[in-house]
């Protein structure tokens, strides 16, 4: 790829990272953002972001074993886990990691989100899991978190918060912003009484609609949902 490219590839982590600061996803210093360059390689924001001061030099480029290229900066500790994301799915183009106020709530729970908008069918998936509490930075956090995305874009990291994918930054910050939202929702109706799941019979339109325009699971697990 010409430098050219990385360095727009690089615009768009800063613009990435600097969005889900804005919406209050995330505060300095936690979460990251990383895009793909090509089957063996990311660019990922630098440990401890500081989002205001974020620029396209300061985003790492590394392979998909955790090599960092061309320069001195140190990628984020959680990189791992955005490798094994990027490994197993060959259409994610990008990976997001945040400690939203509300999915970490219910990531404290470890509890998962039931299907209870049609938005969340749409964009992510279906119902929303949350992984096995494991140690934070490690292969296993990674592994994790591919079991809990299963065929969806978002998943709940125990104890910890949220990863999302998505095929362009646009996605992922849309679908980051999408699973705080009903985790708010769903924290919320918990308060007053039963949330209710939406049936599946009445979901085919959405869950077709998720299948042909956002969803980025590897092809292998096709069958299973469609
Ligand atoms: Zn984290």
């Amino acid at each position: 790829m010409s430098t050219e490219k990385i360095q727009k590839l690089r615009e768009e982590v800063v613009r990435g990272a600097r969005e889900i600061y804005a919406k209050g996803l995330v505060e300095n210093g936690e979460g990251n953002v990383s895009v793909r360059v090509n089957k063996n390689e990311i660019l990922v924001t630098p440990t401890s972001t500081k989002y205001e001061l974020l620029t396209p030099e300061s985003i790492v480029h590394m392979d998909f074993d955790g090599n960092v290229m061309g320069s001195n900066k140190i990628p984020s500790t959680e990189v791992k886990m955005h490798l094994a994301v990027y490994r197993d799915r060959p259409k994610v183009n990008c990976v997001i990691h945040d400690h939203s106020t509300y999915v970490t709530m219910l990531s404290v729970l470890r509890m998962n989100i039931p299907v209870i908008m049609e938005q969340q069918i749409i964009f992510l998936g279906e119902e929303i899991k949350c992984t096995k509490i494991t140690e934070a930075h490690t292969e296993k956090m990674g592994s994790n978190a591919l079991e809990a995305l299963d065929i969806n874009n978002a998943a709940i990291l125990a104890n910890h918060g949220a990863i999302i994918c998505g095929k362009s930054v646009d996605h992922a910050v849309r679908f980051a912003v999408i699973l705080e939202k009903i985790a708010k929702i769903y924290w919320g109706a918990l308060q007053i009484g039963k949330p209710q799941t939406i049936p599946e019979e009445i979901t085919e339109e959405h869950i077709k609609m998720f299948h042909g325009l956002f969803a980025c699971y590897p092809r292998r697990m096709r069958k299973k949902r469609e």
